[in-house]
């Protein structure tokens, strides 16, 4: 062929951290095929769907196989019955939404990607060690990023005073964090806020974890005053719902935000999804309704419970052992300093090789997580207690 690829794909890094782990576990399971491991690695959920989003993805299913309640393409930006949901969740926390503003998804990381189509070259900044799409995407479109690291020092939430060169810029923030746990306060938010308002920066804020958020937090960036001339959010049934195979999110684009040149990125927005995206299947988002309900609310919050529960069990080790730790509180990730100055990755195998304990090494999520190592709460009770007990022993 004689077509040209996109050369910035050269700069992405080749994922090698969860088939490295993949590797050498299957190499201990060979050399050990009695011993029995327990897997706190993942970031997926593991409870099953709610009922009432059954239930619903049922009926809507069955609507779809008679005549009369039949429906064919969504609208691009969601059907306007969760929109509505999505605006009545925001309600309840004080924060008001126009439904134009709020568009629905196939859940949070295709727009996280996406949204790099409707802006132009600018300077990028993302917080160290954070979900990888953000570095990714922004390297695919071949722009220069500015990392900001976390560290014990700061809690793992940097702060707009660590920015080197005060300027507008693309600010990515996600909290609660993924991985180290870490959640910004009101008072922590409100100063990203103020930079970004003062620099005419843009900040692209990330809370697919917010239904983790326990303490007196901000579950969206919009708690803030001036948000909504600064800020897009993305959000995520995954984590609150267990939506991560079914597919559903949100991200809303208010409509005072605009460009240097006055345009509206919601109307960009919109003209992006309606050219990219097809909408989201009709069962999917009465599903997702159905999880916003109030009956959908208090059986999702039951599972994050669950999690929640076999987080803290999991920091009273850490505790009692006097680790210093992030998160295992309004988020069901555990994000530990490996103990005696262990790499990431020698801890890992310390793990793996004496209490058959599968984990994440920190430094996976970028440089500034060599040293520390991720343990999330998706696992069952069961092997969660058993896990503590074995984490006693060894630490
Ligand atoms: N944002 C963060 C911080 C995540 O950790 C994840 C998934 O792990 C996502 C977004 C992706 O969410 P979704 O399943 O809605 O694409």
């Amino acid at each position: 062929m004689n077509i040209k690829v996109n050369d910035n794909f050269r700069n992405i890094k080749e994922t090698y951290l969860f088939s490295e782990i993949a590797s050498r576990v299957r190499a201990y399971k060979e050399a050990h095929p009695d011993k029995d491991l327990i897997r706190l690695g993942i970031g997926d959920v593991t409870l099953p769907l709610a009922p009432v989003v059954v239930k619903a993805m049922q009926d809507a299913s069955a609507e779809m196989g008679v005549k009369e309640t039949f429906r064919g393409y969504p609208p691009e930006s969601g059907h306007e019955f969760l929109k509505q949901a999505v605006s009545d969740k925001y309600d309840s926390i004080g924060v008001s939404l126009d439904l134009s503003e709020i568009f629905i998804s196939d859940g949070a990381k295709s727009d996280i990607g996406n949204l790099v189509d409707i802006l132009g070259e600018n300077e990028i900044i993302i917080p160290d060690p954070v979900y990888p799409v953000y570095v990714d995407s922004n390297l695919m479109n071949g722009n220069k990023i500015t990392i900001i690291p976390g560290s014990k020092e700061n809690g793992f939430l940097p702060m707009p005073d660590s920015i080197k060169e005060q300027k507008s810029a693309v600010i990515y923030i996600c909290s609660p964090n993924n991985p180290t746990g870490a959640a910004y306060d009101k008072q922590q938010l409100t100063k990203w806020v103020e930079y970004a308002n003062r620099t005419g920066s843009l900040i692209i804020y990330d809370s697919a974890y917010e239904a983790f958020i326990v303490d007196d937090l901000p579950r969206s960036i919009y708690e803030i005053e001036g948000a909504k001339e600064c800020a897009i959010e993305v959000c995520s049934f995954s984590k609150f719902a267990g939506f991560t195979g079914v597919r559903c999110g949100w991200t809303i684009v208010p409509a005072a935000l605009a460009a240097q040149d006055g345009t509206s990125l919601n109307k960009m927005w919109f003209r992006r999804q309606a050219t990219k995206f097809n909408g989201v299947s009709y069962p999917v988002q009465r599903a997702a309704e159905a999880a916003l309900s109030p009956e959908g609310m208090v059986q999702c919050m039951e599972n994050i419970a669950y999690y929640r529960k076999n987080a803290s069990m999991l920091a009273e080790v850490f505790d009692s052992k006097g680790i210093f730790y992030t998160g295992g509180r309004n988020s069901p990730y555990i994000w530990l300093e490996c103990p005696d100055h262990m790499g990431s990755w020698e801890f890992f195998d310390k793990l793996l090789n004496e209490v058959q304990i599968v984990g994440t090494p920190g430094e996976g999520f970028g440089k500034a997580g060599e040293g520390y190592f991720r343990i999330t709460a998706f696992g069952t009770h069961e092997n969660t207690e058993e896990a503590c007990r074995r984490l006693m022993d060894l630490l």
